[in-house]
């Protein structure tokens, strides 16, 4: 097993894409195998932080004592079996994209950061711009190889119900406490996911790096639509992108499988690459519908064509895409607003804030105009991008040196008037160590009892994933 102990090699694991900074951890274990992390883990007294690849957005890979558990050797891929494939949490998204690529399968989650781990993405239960229609990480695990932080072993299957105590490897059994709290009624990833009778599978899936270790992971695929037609469509005014989408939900024509906003702030700031933008445009609206067979793809543009006809939107300038090189190119210009704003956050040296909130769906219009109101007139500078279909949406704030109170207490603002409307702090990055105080207020103490006795189920002296998700642990 490789060890790191200096400052110098040990401070590339201290951070993430949050430019969170006070991290502090003694040394980094990288195990080269199942074997090696089990033994570690079960000689090891002090707190563990798990770290993939980084790309998390709360700081929850970044301990501030104990050491850092690398699981970056963990890079194996299986062949695919009946719709089915064994990846070690390492692999990347785009390594695992790249193995399917010439296949007949297709893996639907996307978080738009390609280099996050297969591990790091079960962690966070992230979803992408496709989740709108194929849902998120949790929906795509079959199973997984787990080790509790004690070095227990697992394996969790697909329809292991959490009435049924969970049999570890060396005969012990984990019950699920007796609770009252369940997780909220919108696409969220905020503490644990707890609905009745729901898998132990779904349970450790979204966890924060709190329960315990992916060692390998069972994924099921589906098969690899034809085609997919895509779109960026330009709005002059943002209302008329937010007013267009009750639209797209209800109509039983088109069948998007993903919904991507920008704000004029982002469409300003993407102007710096992409020129080509037009020049009336105050927002814009990524699409995609998925196409089974390419003999349907006309059928569906002309759907989607007859559906965009007469509503307001700058149809002669918006783009549509010719083959499967401008299908990437739209992908990487909804990649390139989070890419662009976490360059800015590291040239000004300042911590990202960044909002992941969502809500359900019949207060989707009234959190857009209360996003404006609120947010305009302040003087901080802000962009507004991402999922709009699922009603989540990205607000990051970019205020000067002088602003940062007045930055903290907007987010306090918006978050306290999402949590009044039964929404969510976070709905794909997880709380880790930059959103608990807004887990606390969304959740209530009663119900963080409630968690804390799940955490305890899996790690009694709460060594793993210290300072993530509860205060306490
Ligand atoms: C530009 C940009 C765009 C992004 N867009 C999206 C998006 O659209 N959707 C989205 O959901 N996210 C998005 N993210 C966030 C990020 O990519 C995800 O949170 C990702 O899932 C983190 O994976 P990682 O491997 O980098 O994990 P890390 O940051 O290394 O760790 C994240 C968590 O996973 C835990 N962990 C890691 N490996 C394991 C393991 N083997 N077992 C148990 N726990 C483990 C860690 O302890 C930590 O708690 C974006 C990030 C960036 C920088």
């Amino acid at each position: 097993m490789l060890r790191k102990t200096s400052k110098e090699t040990i401070a590339p694991y201290l951070r993430d894409a949050s430019s969170y900074s006070g991290g502090n951890a003694d040394e980094v274990l990288i195990p080269e195998n199942a074997e090696e992390l089990i033994t570690a883990l079960k000689i090891e007294s002090r707190p563990v932080t798990l770290s993939g690849a980084g790309t998390g957005l709360t700081a929850s890979r970044i301990p501030s004592m104990g050491i850092i558990i690398s699981l970056e050797k963990f890079k194996e891929i299986e062949p695919v079996k009946k719709g089915e494939i064994w990846v070690g949490p390492a692999v990347t998204l785009s390594e695992l994209q790249d193995h399917l690529k010439n296949t007949a399968w297709f893996y639907p989650p996307n978080p738009t950061e390609t280099n996050a781990s297969i591990g790091g993405t079960l962690a966070t239960n992230a979803s992408g711009s496709r989740s709108y229609k194929f849902g998120v990480t949790r929906d795509f695990v079959n199973a997984v190889d787990f080790a509790l932080v004690d070095g227990r072993r697992v394996l969790v299957k697909r329809g292991q119900k959490i009435s049924t105590p969970l049999r570890l490897d060396d005969g012990s059994e984990i019950s699920f406490p007796s609770i009252t709290y369940s997780s909220p009624n919108c696409k969220n990833t905020a503490g644990y996911y707890v609905q009745p009778d729901m898998d132990w599978l779904d349970l450790l899936i979204g966890s924060d790096g709190t329960l315990g270790v992916f060692i390998k992971i069972c994924l099921r695929l589906i098969s690899k639509p034809d085609e997919f037609l895509s779109g960026v469509l330009f709005f002059e005014k943002e209302k008329y992108c937010w007013d267009l989408i009750p639209e797209i939900r209800s109509d039983s024509l088109v069948f998007p499988c993903s919904l991507e906003y920008f704000d004029r702030f982002s469409l300003e700031m993407l102007r710096e690459k992409y020129p080509n933008i037009p020049s009336k445009a105050n927002a814009a609206l990524f699409f995609e519908e998925d196409v089974a067979e390419a003999g349907n793809y006309d059928f569906t543009l002309g759907k989607w064509l007859t559906f965009l006809d007469k509503k307001n939107i700058l149809l002669d300038e918006s783009w549509f895409a010719q083959n499967e090189k401008d299908i990437e190119t739209f992908h990487e210009f909804r990649h390139q607003i989070p890419s662009l704003v976490n360059e800015r956050n590291s040239r000004a040296k300042r911590e990202k804030i960044g909002t992941d909130m969502a809500v359900s769906d019949p207060h989707f219009l009234e959190m857009m105009g209360f996003y404006e109101n609120v947010l305009s007139g302040q003087g901080i500078p802000y962009v507004i991008f991402g999922h709009i279909g699922d009603n989540h949406l990205h607000i990051n704030l970019l205020p000067d040196s002088t602003q940062l109170k007045q930055a903290s207490s907007l987010y306090d603002q918006l978050a306290s008037k999402i949590i009044a409307w039964k929404g969510t702090v976070s709905a794909e990055h997880g709380i880790g160590k930059k959103k608990r105080k807004y887990f606390y207020d969304m959740v209530g103490q009663e119900n963080i009892n409630d968690l804390e006795k799940i955490k305890k189920t899996f790690d009694t002296q709460g060594k793993l994933g210290r300072g993530n998700i509860f205060n306490s642990f």
